[in-house]
C-alpha cells in the first residue's frame, strides 16, 4: 500500500498524461468507455482509469452531464463515495482517474448471492446513508443510485460511483432521469422532486439487497410504473426477513416525501443499531 495517491492536492497544477501511467487489465465496459486498473508511475498508486471517446461524447451530447458528473466528483471526499482524482485529455479521448474498487460492482455480488445477509445488507445501508447525507450536505442530489453504481473496495466497503445524474442543486428538480425501478414516485411522474428521492431509493434497495429483487419489479416499464406510483409494495414469505428490516423499508418507501425516515433517523433505526457494522467495512 502506498501512501501518497495522485490526487490534485498540494499541487493543484498538476497536469496528468496517459505518460505517467502503466496500464493493466480491463476491468469493465460502460456504455461511454471502458475502465482499466492502472498504475501512476511515480508513486505505484493503482487507481481506475476510464476512457471516455471524444466522438461518443459528442455523438451522445453528454459534454455538459460529464462536466457536471467530473466536477461533482471532484468535490466530494467520503469513505463511501469513489474519489476521483483528477482527469487529462489527448485528441481523441477523456480518461477520468478514479478511485480503484478492487471487489468491483455490487450488483454482481448480489447475483452470485441471489441475497444479502441482514448483516451485511445493513452495513450497506448504513454506509449509503452516511455517504448521503455528506452529498445532501453539499447540495448534491444522486438521483441514479442502484447495485451497477455501487463498487466495493478491498476491504468490502461501498462507494458510490457514477454521478451522471447527480444534480447540485438546493431547489426541486423537474428533469426525468434514472432507471424505473429504484426512481421515486414524484420521478416517475415528472413532478418536482427533491432530496428525499434518494431516501426512497434506500428502501428500493434495502428491498433488493434482502430479497434479491426490486420491491416493483414488474414485466414491462409500464407495469413498474403503476406499482411504483400505487406504492404496491408486499413482502414475500421467502427468503426470511426480520420484522425490523421491513420496518425500516415500509418507512422509506412512503409515497409523501416529506413523510419518508429521514437519513438521521435511517442511522438510529434499531435494524441498523443491531446489523451493520459502523465502520462499514464487510467481510466474507
Ligand atoms: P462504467 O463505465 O462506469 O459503467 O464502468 C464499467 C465497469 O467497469 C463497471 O461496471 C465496473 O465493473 C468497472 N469499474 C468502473 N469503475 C471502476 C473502479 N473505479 N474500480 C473498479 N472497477 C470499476
Amino acid at each position: 500500500m502506498v501512501s501518497e495517491n495522485p490526487s490534485n492536492e498540494g499541487n493543484p497544477k498538476r497536469q496528468w498524461s496517459l505518460e505517467d501511467f502503466e496500464i493493466g487489465k480491463p476491468l469493465g465496459k460502460g456504455k461511454f468507455g471502458r475502465v482499466y486498473v492502472a498504475r501512476e508511475i511515480k508513486s505505484k498508486y493503482i487507481v481506475a482509469l476510464k476512457v471516455i471517446f471524444k466522438e461518443q461524447i459528442e455523438k451522445y451530447r453528454i459534454q455538459h452531464q460529464l462536466r457536471r458528473e467530473m466536477e461533482i466528483q471532484t468535490s466530494l471526499k467520503h469513505p463511501n463515495v469513489l474519489r476521483l482524482y483528477g482527469w487529462f485529455h489527448d485528441a481523441e479521448r477523456v480518461f477520468l482517474i478514479l478511485e480503484y474498487a478492487h471487489n468491483g460492482e455490487l450488483y454482481k455480488e448480489l447475483k452470485k448471492k441471489g441475497h444479502l445477509s441482514e448483516r451485511q445488507a445493513a452495513t450497506y445501508i448504513l454506509s449509503l446513508t452516511k455517504a448521503l447525507a455528506y452529498c445532501h450536505e453539499k447540495s448534491v442530489i444522486h438521483r441514479d443510485i442502484k447495485p451497477e453504481n455501487l463498487l466495493l473496495d478491498h476491504e468490502g466497503r461501498l462507494k458510490i460511483a457514477d454521478f451522471g445524474w447527480s444534480v447540485q442543486s438546493r431547489s426541486k428538480r423537474h428533469t426525468m432521469c434514472g432507471t424505473l425501478d429504484y426512481l421515486a414516485p414524484e420521478m416517475v411522474e415528472n413532478k418536482a422532486h427533491d432530496y428525499a428521492v434518494d431516501n426512497w431509493t434506500l428502501g428500493v434497495l434495502c428491498y433488493e439487497f434482502l430479497y434479491g429483487v426490486p420491491p416493483f419489479e414488474a414485466e414491462s416499464q409500464a407495469d413498474t410504473f403503476k406499482r411504483i406510483v400505487k406504492v404496491d409494495l408486499s413482502f414475500p414469505s421467502t427468503p426470511s426477513v426480520s420484522v425490523e428490516a421491513k420496518h425500516l423499508i415500509s418507512q422509506l418507501l412512503v409515497k409523501d416525501s416529506s413523510k419518508r425516515l429521514s437519513l438521521q433517523k435511517i442511522v438510529q433505526h434499531p435494524w441498523i443499531i443491531k446489523n451493520a457494522n459502523p465502520d462499514g467495512i464487510y467481510k466474507k
